[in-house]
C-alpha cells in the first residue's frame, strides 16, 4: 500500500535495521539554519495542511533564502464552506485561490493537484482512490515524480503516516508521496522530516496549539515565538496570517483560538525519518489506530 511503503522503504534503507540508535535531533535554531538557502518541499493532502510546518517555513522561506514549495494533493473540496459570503463559483475554486494566498504569506510556491478529496475510510482506501484517479499506483508515482522532482528538494517535510497530525486518512496517505521520492532516490531518509505535531484543541475552543506526537521528541522543534526580522512578527503570527488566507476554513473564532495558544504550544515538532522510526515505541506517543 502507498502509505506503508514509506516505513518499509526506510527500514530497508537503514543498514543496521530497526534497532538503529536515534541520531541526535537538531535543536530548533539548528533545524531552521540547516534549511537556509535550500530547496524545501512540503507534501500535504489539503489546503491548510501546511500549518504544521508554516512557523518553520515562515522563517526559512521568508528570512533565510530557502526556496519553498508546497505540494497539495487535493483541493479540499469535500469540506464545508465556512465563509460568510459563500464560496462561489465552487468550493474547489475558492480553496485553490486561498492556497495561493496562504503560500504567498510564507513566500512559497504551490504545486496544486486535484486528486479526490476523500475524508472517510482508511488510509489505504484514500491511497486506492488516488491511484485509481491516476490510472494506477505506478501512474500516480510517475506523475508525482514528474511534477516534483524538478524542484530538486534538499529537504522534504511530510505527515507521519502513523497519525497524520489529526488521524485524517488523507493526511496519512499523503506520506506515501515522500516514500516515492525516497524510492526514486530523489532524497535519502535523512533528508525527510515528518511533522510530529498534534493539535491540542481546548473543548471550548479557547485555544488551539500543538503538542508533540512523539513523547521523547523534545529537541526537533521550532519555536514559533521567534521574531522574524523581515516580517516584524513572530513565526506563529505569520502562521496565523496564513490561516486567515484560508477564509473558507478558519472563522474569527478559530483564528482567535490559535492566537491564544499557550507559550509551550506555539511550536511545531519534527523528526527526521530515521529518528521517527527509532522512536516508534516511545511510551506516551500519540499515534492513531489503523
Ligand atoms: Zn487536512
Amino acid at each position: 500500500m502507498l502509505t506503508s511503503m514509506l516505513r518499509r522503504l526506510v527500514f530497508a534503507s537503514l543498514t543496521v535495521g530497526a534497532c538503529a540508535p536515534a541520531t541526535t535531533p537538531p535543536p530548533s535554531d539548528a533545524l531552521a539554519s540547516s534549511l537556509a538557502g535550500k530547496s524545501v518541499l512540503w507534501i500535504g493532502a489539503h489546503p491548510d495542511d501546511e500549518s504544521v510546518v508554516s512557523p518553520l517555513f515562515a522563517d526559512v522561506c521568508r528570512e533565510r533564502g530557502a526556496r519553498c514549495t508546497l505540494f497539495v494533493a487535493t483541493r479540499g473540496d469535500a469540506g464545508e464552506c465556512g465563509r460568510a459570503g459563500g464560496c462561489a463559483p465552487d468550493l474547489a475554486t475558492v480553496r485553490v485561490a486561498e492556497m495561493q494566498r496562504a503560500a504567498a504569506v510564507l513566500g512559497a510556491r504551490v504545486i496544486q493537484w486535484d486528486l479526490p478529496d476523500v475524508a472517510t475510510g482508511t488510509t489505504q482506501d484514500v491511497a486506492a482512490r488516488w491511484s485509481a484517479h491516476a490510472g494506477s499506483t505506478e501512474a500516480l508515482r510517475a506523475a508525482f515524480l514528474s511534477a516534483v522532482a524538478p524542484v530538486r528538494p534538499d529537504f522534504v517535510f511530510a505527515f507521519d503516516d502513523r497519525h497524520g497530525s489529526t488521524c485524517h486518512p488523507a493526511h496519512r496517505a499523503s506520506a506515501g508521496f515522500a516514500g516515492m521520492l525516497l524510492a526514486a532516490g530523489v532524497v535519502t531518509a535523512a533528508q525527510i522530516y515528518l511533522a510530529e505535531s498534534r493539535f491540542d484543541i481546548r473543548p471550548d475552543l479557547s485555544s488551539i496549539g500543538y503538542v508533540s506526537a512523539i513523547a521523547t521528541n523534545e529537541s526537533a522543534q521550532y519555536n514559533g515565538d521567534i521574531l522574524l526580522a523581515t516580517a516584524r512578527k513572530t513565526a506563529w503570527e505569520v502562521m496565523i496570517d496564513g490561516l486567515r488566507a484560508h477564509e473558507s476554513q478558519f472563522d474569527a473564532r478559530k483564528i482567535a483560538a490559535f492566537a491564544a495558544a499557550p507559550t509551550a504550544q506555539r511550536r511545531v515538532f519534527f523528526a527526521s525519518l530515521p529518528d521517527a522510526l527509532a522512536n516508534a515505541n516511545a511510551p506516551g506517543s500519540r499515534f492513531c489506530g489503523d
